[in-house]
C-alpha cells in the first residue's frame, strides 16, 4: 500500500528563521501539497540554552506571509501532538527506557573535565566501541554503583550503542544510494539528565516515527545525521516505517562573493536580506532586515526560492505557488549547491509587481506616498491608480515608486543641474512663456489631443521639437525623465501644467544667473 505523505519542517527557535530554512519549509509544503499529503510544523527546542524568545512567533509568521500552509503545528493542532517537543518529555523518557532495557543505550557519568582529559590525551579521542570500555558508564559499573550514582543525583547523560564497522546505507531521493560506516559515528548523546530533556537526536528520530512521517526533506547539512537515523529506526524495530531521506543542496554565497554557505555577512555586505522578515534581536537589539520589509512582494520570494536548487525542466521561471506544487519534483533538484543570486530576486519582483492589478499597485503605494509627506487622501484612487500604471515598469520594489512618480503629487522645487545646461537655451523663457499660451487654448486636454495642439506648434514655428518638449518637461518633472508628456500632464491638469512652467521660467532663469 502507498503511505500517505506526511512531512515535517522541524526548526529549532534559536533566532529569526534563515531563508535556507525557508526554502526548506517550502519544498516541504511543494511536496506534501502535490501529493495531497499533510504538513507538520514541529517545533524543535530541546536545546534549552539556545532558545530565543520570539523565534517561534517569527516562524510563524515568516510562513503566513509567505503562503507556506501548516496543516498540523502547535497553533493548527492535529492527531499526533504535541508538536513542540519540550512538551514531550514522558514520549523522550519513555523511549530512552526501551533502549536502556534493550542494551542499546547505557548511561554515562563521564564529567566535561574527564572528557576533556580524555582529548587532551588521545588527539582523536571519539566516544565509541573502541573507547567506551575504559569511560565511567554503566558498561563498566555494577548496577549498585549506577543506581546509587543517580539516586545521590550525580548528573548523567545516556549515550547510544552504536555497533563499529557497519555499512549503513542511507537512500536519498537527489542523492541516491550513500552508504556510511558505522565507525565514524560516536556513541551519540540522546538523553541528558541535567535538564530531562532528550538531545536533537533522539527527539527527531521519535517524532519522525510517532508522527508517521515519509520524508524527511532538509538541508544538506544534516546528511550525516542520516545514519544514526537508521541505526535508531533498526533499535527500535520501526524499520518497515523509515521515511525516506531527501537532503536539499546547500545555499551558496552570491557570485563573486567567495566560497561557501550563504551567510548573514554576505548580505550585509552586498546589501540583501537574508531572512524573510525584519528581525529584531532581543538581547543585543540588533536589526536585521528582512524581505518583507524590503519590499518584496510573497509571491516574488517563492518563486525566487523555488529556484534556488530546483528547476523546472524547462524554461519556465515565473510560476505561481499552484503551478510550482504541479511542477515541482526531486529529479530536478540539483545536487551541487545553489549560488544565491540577489539580483534575480529583484528581478521577480519586478516581474510579480508589472503582473499585479494597479489598483493593488496603488494600495501598496498609498503608505509611501504617507510616508513621503504626502497625503493620499488628497488624491482620487484613480489618480494613484494611473500614476502607478505610468510608472511600474520602472521599478524593481514599491518603494521606488516615489521616485518615479513624486512629480505627479509635488511640483518640482528643483531642476536638473545637467539637463538644464543641455536643454535650456537662451531664448527658451520666451518658448516657454509662448507655451503657456497654446497650453491655455486647449479645449480638450486629453493626452491625444494635446500632443497634437502642442507638437502642431512646434512644427509650425520651426522650434527644435527636442529642446521644446525637453524644456517643458524640465519644468513639469524637474529632470528630462518619465512617462509620455501628455500622460503627465493629462493627469496633472491644465492650470496645475501651467503653474509648474511659470515656476520653471523663474526658477530655471534664477539658476542659470
Ligand atoms: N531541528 C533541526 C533544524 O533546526 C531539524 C533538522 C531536520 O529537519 O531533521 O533544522
Amino acid at each position: 500500500m502507498e503511505r500517505r505523505v506526511r512531512v515535517r519542517f522541524a526548526p529549532s527557535p534559536t533566532g529569526p528563521l534563515h531563508i535556507g530554512g525557508v526554502r526548506t519549509a517550502l519544498y516541504n509544503y511543494l511536496f506534501a501539497r502535490q501529493n495531497g499529503g499533510d504538513m507538520i510544523l514541529r517545533i524543535e527546542d530541546t536545546d534549552s540554552t539556545r532558545f530565543v524568545p520570539g523565534a517561534e512567533d517569527y516562524i510563524n509568521e515568516a510562513l503566513a506571509w509567505l503562503g507556506i500552509g501548516i496543516d498540523e503545528g502547535v497553533r493548527e493542532g492535529g492527531n499526533y501532538g504535541p508538536y513542540k517537543q519540550s512538551e514531550r518529555r514522558d514520549i523522550y523518557r519513555e523511549h530512552v527506557d526501551i533502549l536502556l532495557k534493550a542494551d542499546k543505550a547505557y548511561i554515562a557519568f563521564d564529567t566535561p573535565e574527564e572528557l576533556e582529559a580524555k582529548r587532551a590525551e588521545m588527539p582523536n579521542f571519539q566516544y565509541d566501541a573502541s573507547t567506551r570500555l575504559s569511560m565511567r558508564n554503566s558498561l563498566m559499573m555494577p548496577a549498585d554503583e549506577v543506581k546509587a550514582l543517580i539516586a545521590d543525583g550525580t548528573k548523567y547523560v545516556v549515550r547510544f550503542k552504536v555497533e563499529p564497522n557497519r555499512n549503513i546505507e542511507v537512500n536519498d531521493l537527489i542523492r541516491g544510494k550513500v552508504t556510511i560506516n558505522s565507525s565514524i559515528l560516536d556513541d551519540k548523546v540522546l538523553y541528558k539528565s541535567a535538564d530531562d530533556l532528550p538531545t536533537y537526536h533522539l527527539a527527531n528520530i521519535v517524532d519522525d516515527h510517532l508522527m508517521e512521517v515519509s520524508h524527511v526533506i532538509r538541508g544538506e547539512e544534516w546528511l550525516p545525521s542520516a545514519p544514526l537515523h537508521v541505526l535508531l529506526y533498526e533499535a527500535f524495530g520501526w524499520l518497515d516505517t523509515m521515511p525516506q531521506f531527501v537532503h536539499l543542496p546547500l545555499l551558496l554565497k552570491p557570485e563573486g562573493a567567495g566560497k561557501g554557505k550563504l551567510s548573514k555577512r554576505d548580505g550585509d555586505k552586498l546589501g540583501f536580506p537574508v531572512f524573510p522578515l525584519e528581525w529584531h534581536d532581543p538581547k543585543s537589539g540588533e536589526i536585521s532586515s528582512g524581505y518583507r520589509e524590503k519590499g518584496y512582494l510573497p509571491e516574488a520570494v517563492v518563486n525566487f526560492l523555488a529556484l534556488l536548487g530546483w528547476n523546472s525542466g524547462d524554461d519556465t521561471e515565473i510560476m505561481s505557488m499552484d503551478e510550482l506544487i504541479a511542477k515541482f519534483s526531486f529529479e530536478h533538484c540539483s545536487k551541487s549547491g545553489a549560488k544565491f543570486d540577489y539580483k534575480k530576486g529583484a528581478w521577480f519582483n519586478h516581474e510579480y509587481l508589472l503582473r499585479k492589478d494597479d489598483a493593488s499597485l496603488a494600495e501598496l503605494f498609498k503608505p509611501v506616498l504617507a510616508a513621503n509627506g504626502v497625503n493620499p487622501a488628497d488624491f482620487s484612487d484613480a489618480f494613484i491608480t494611473r500614476t502607478v500604471e505610468l510608472v511600474k515598469s520602472r521599478i524593481s520594489f514599491v518603494s521606488e515608486l516615489w521616485e518615479q512618480a513624486k512629480f505627479f503629487y509635488v511640483a518640482p522645487d528643483s531642476y536638473a543641474e545637467k539637463d538644464i545646461k543641455k536643454r535650456w537655451k537662451e531664448d527658451t523663457p520666451a518658448i516657454m512663456e509662448e507655451l503657456i499660451g497654446v497650453i491655455e487654448s486647449i479645449s480638450d486636454f486629453a493626452s491625444k489631443p494635446s500632443e497634437d495642439v502642442v507638437l502642431g506648434w512646434i512644427t509650425e514655428k520651426g522650434y527644435h521639437m527636442g529642446n521644446v518638449m525637453n524644456a517643458f518637461r524640465l519644468t513639469v518633472v524637474g529632470e528630462c525623465k518619465g512617462p509620455h508628456m501628455f500622460d503627465i500632464t493629462e493627469l496633472i491638469g491644465k492650470e496645475e501644467t501651467i503653474a509648474r512652467i511659470r515656476k520653471g521660467i523663474e526658477q530655471i532663469k534664477l539658476a542659470d544667473a
